[in-house]
């Protein structure tokens, strides 16, 4: 098995998969979805267009979408497009863009390596944080 790097490998033009530097499985693929482009949410939602350009996270506990104005939607699809997608400078952009990555270890790891917890402000869910495989303490979910 080759060794698992930080990087991402490209998934299409705008698209880019990050693989698990714990077990090698997919952690997360970042996709930069342009407005009126369908996006398979899964169930219930199944598949959604928006009216605004955004970002999906995908496969990391989920499907996630997220707004991004236009500098950070062409600053994301600069990223996504190279031939190394660094999951570090997504997470410089928004780290909800990139929260399977753990800038500590300098790797990405899948949902089920990180072990999760959720914190509760007042009876609501407040967020989920996780800890890596290597005992690095971060937010995945807000
Ligand atoms: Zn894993
Ligand atoms: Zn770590």
């Amino acid at each position: 098995m080759t060794e698992v790097t930080r990087f991402g490998e490209a998934a299409g033009e705008t698209a880019a998969s990050f693989r698990c530097g714990a077990c090698g499985e997919m952690a997360a693929v970042v996709r930069a979805v342009g407005a009126g482009e369908p996006v398979d949410m899964g169930p219930p939602l199944g598949r959604q267009s928006h009216d605004r350009d955004g970002i999906v996270v995908d496969y990391f506990g989920g499907t996630a979408w997220k707004l991004a104005d236009p500098a950070t939607y062409a600053a994301v699809c600069a990223v996504l497009s190279t031939r190394a997608p660094d999951p570090a400078e997504l997470r410089r952009i928004d780290w909800e863009l990139a929260p399977f990555y753990c800038p500590d270890c300098g790797l990405c790891y899948c949902r089920a390596d990180w072990h999760t917890y959720v914190l509760f402000d007042e009876g609501f869910y407040d967020c989920t944080m996780g800890t890596c495989p290597a005992g690095h303490r971060h937010m995945v979910d807000d």
